[in-house]
């Protein structure tokens, strides 16, 4: 065995090392040493080598947003012309439609909105639960700290009433890096221990939340294994991240991508993917961004420590408009899966198994 081998293992077996050596096994180990113990750490978590995916509706109910994230090619600033709120009909027609195509929940969120009062997002979770009874993931940590602000209260009082009214689990959107030196670059408007507080905050109210990493934006490495740092840490503490997705900037069509306009190489994102599952030992579930990384990295990925493919993602606009362009259907996802060796299992947004395993695999 190599000597990086040896080192991961010990990893692999609960040392904790220091940031300097992680960066030099992130990028100095073989890969296929990385992928193998992130590996045998998924598989300690999910031994019946079960792979699954969710089919759930992105729904972005405003596009309007006082923010100016630099990443972003979907807000519209107040009074734009294109600005949006969807009314209440148009967006049940969309649940209507995702559940048309098998779909267990949407994700919905949307831009800071200056004006929307808590009430009107309250009453539209509890006309989607009592007319469809599906899963509602909704409203990432810069959307809840907008909300405290606009309606003068405080992020506990917002998710207890959210959650009062239907509120399921928290997307990790705008988690992006959570070091507040790079997020005050790209113009966020959370910084990074608003983010990790309004988390917090969920998790104690019994609301489970995912975690993200999105990198590409000229961010430093220490930043990124800082970024971990801070998602571990609260995770020992909460135990209420259901899982961490990583995905990369997406540059073609947002301000920052002229300054940093080549995406994450997919060796470099597999071997961050690899060590983040090592890293954030405490997290069980972890998502390879298909959308932003393709097919040939999300199969690789399911070797290397993921066990989920996301969702087939009916109307995904965020993103996509920032360039992302893979799409899939059902079919392709556990088609893939099976391919890989594993068996894919349909999943509601909290990683609830709502599929049962295929027999004779
Ligand atoms: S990422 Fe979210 S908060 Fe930032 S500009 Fe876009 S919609 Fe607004």
């Amino acid at each position: 065995m190599s000597d990086f081998s040896n080192r991961l293992e010990r990893i692999y077996l609960g040392e904790r090392p220091s940031h300097a050596e992680w960066l030099d096994l992130i990028y100095h180990a073989p890969l296929d040493d990385l992928l193998h113990w992130a590996d045998r750490l998924r598989a300690d978590f999910h031994p019946d080598n079960v792979a699954t995916y969710v089919i759930d509706r992105n729904v972005n109910y405003s596009n309007v947003c006082t923010s100016v994230c630099a990443f972003c090619a979907f807000y519209r600033p107040p009074g734009h012309p294109e600005g949006y709120v969807h009314d209440y009909e148009t967006l049940y027609r969309k649940v209507e439609e995702m559940m048309e195509l098998g779909g267990s929940g949407i994700l919905m969120q949307g831009g800071l909105h200056p004006d929307l009062k808590l009430e009107w997002y309250e009453e539209l979770l509890r006309q989607f639960k009592s007319r469809y009874g599906i899963h509602l993931h909704c409203f990432s940590p810069p959307e809840i700290l907008n909300f405290t602000r606009v309606n003068n209260l405080s992020a506990k009082e917002v998710l207890q009433r959210l959650r009062d009214a239907g509120l399921d689990s928290i997307p990790g959107g705008g988690g992006e890096i959570l070091v507040d030196e790079i997020r005050k670059r790209r113009r966020t408007e959370c910084m990074g221990q608003e983010w990790l507080d309004i988390m917090e905050a969920a998790h104690e109210l019994g609301i489970p939340t995912t975690a993200t990493m999105m990198y590409g934006m000229g961010e430093t490495d220490d930043h990124r294994i800082e970024h971990l740092r801070m998602l571990y840490d609260l995770q020992e503490r909460t135990h209420g991240f259901i899982a961490f997705i990583p995905w990369t900037l997406q540059p073609d069509f947002v301000p920052i991508g002229k300054v940093f306009p080549d995406r994450i190489e997919p060796e470099i994102y597999l071997r961050w993917f690899a060590a983040s599952r090592l890293y954030l030992r405490n997290i069980r579930n972890f998502q390879v961004s298909w959308l932003t990384q393709g097919f040939d990295v999300a199969r690789r990925a399911l070797h290397g420590g993921a066990n989920d493919m996301g969702s087939i993602m009916i109307e995904e606009n965020v993103v996509s408009a920032a360039g992302a362009k893979h799409k899939a259907d059902e079919d392709m996802l556990t088609g893939l899966i099976r391919t890989e060796g594993f068996h894919p299992v349909k999943r509601n947004a909290a990683y609830k198994r709502l599929g049962v395993l295929e027999s004779g695999v």
